[in-house]
């Protein structure tokens, strides 16, 4: 594997493969790797002659008073794992690197980056969508895989390849969770015993309401009412939204019909939790 800390560098592997017409997959990432990083970037090794993958925390994403500064990094650990599955590449930038002084272009897709998460994190998905853009020009992958987990970021990001027809194939992953519920996430490190325990009922609610809607409730507002009410049985977890809307578009529905994403955001001590279920009905 080698290890790239400029875009000359990753330029020169991925030029090299293109050259040899190898088809290449890219996992983005922030690091401080769990299985869910690493089921992605199985799958990608499983589809593709070579594998990238990007750790950078991105500061464009993070708004003011988040959690940027403490986010859990581990380069060597992160590196030692990514060889462990037969990545190929890997690119680990500074944020000069990427953001040299005078950087002002951005992408804005407008619309979905304002809802569910949006609404709390103003900017959130601008700067996920133009980073993850430069990765694009600079990997130029043929396919690009992202985690179900962050289903309003794999939204956003299907959105803008569509609209800018980008050569690239968005490959959704599923949620991988700890065997208890709990969805794997580089943020679970911040929660102590206590609130590890509580942040279940996040997970648990979801089940909850999968299970009222295979039993035949499809009145969207009982089955968010349900999540709501589940999870404000628990003191330590505090909701900041649980949604039904429309996977496509992410508006809201009054009816579970078609693909809906039942998405939902909580604090819980430290940390800010996110999870969803997609249902096709
Ligand atoms: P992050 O490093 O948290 O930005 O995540 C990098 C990629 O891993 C994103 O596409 C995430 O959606 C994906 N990911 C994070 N957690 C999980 C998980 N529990 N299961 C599947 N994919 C995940």
């Amino acid at each position: 594997m080698v290890v790239c800390r400029t875009i000359k560098e990753i330029r020169a592997f991925v030029s090299e493969a293109r050259a040899e017409r190898a088809s290449i997959g890219f996992v983005p990432t922030m690091g401080y790797f769990h299985e869910g990083h690493l089921s992605l970037m199985r799958r990608a090794r499983s589809e593709n002659d070579a594998l990238v993958i990007s750790i950078f925390v991105n500061p464009m994403q993070f708004g003011p008073g988040e959690d940027f500064a403490q986010y859990p990094r581990d380069i060597q650990r992160d590196l030692a794992l990514a060889e462990k599955v037969e990545v190929d590449a890997a690119f680990t930038p500074d944020a000069s690197e990427m953001y040299p002084e005078g950087y002002c272009t951005y992408i804005e897709v407008e619309g979905l980056s304002d809802k569910l998460c949006g609404r709390f994190r103003p900017g959130h998905f601008k700067g996920v969508a133009t980073v993850v853009l430069k990765l694009f020009n600079i990997v130029q992958p043929d396919r690009a895989y992202f985690g179900q987990k962050d289903a309003q970021q794999l939204r956003v990001i299907q959105r803008m390849v569509e609209d800018l027809n980008l050569p690239v194939y968005v490959v959704p992953v599923p949620t991988v969770r700890e065997p208890d519920g709990l969805a794997m996430s580089s943020r679970n490190v911040y929660l102590d015993s206590e609130e590890r325990r509580a942040a279940l009922v996040l997970s648990r609610s979801l089940l909850e309401a999968r299970r009222a809607i295979e039993a035949g409730e499809l009145d969207a507002r009982k089955i968010v009412d349900l999540v709501r009410r589940m999870i404000q049985s628990e003191p330590l977890v505090h909701l900041e939204y649980v949604e039904a809307c429309r996977f496509e578009d992410l508006e809201p529905v009054e009816v579970i019909s078609g693909k809906v994403l039942l998405a939902l955001a909580a604090r819980v001590g430290k940390a800010r939790l996110i999870d969803n279920i997609i249902i096709s009905h």
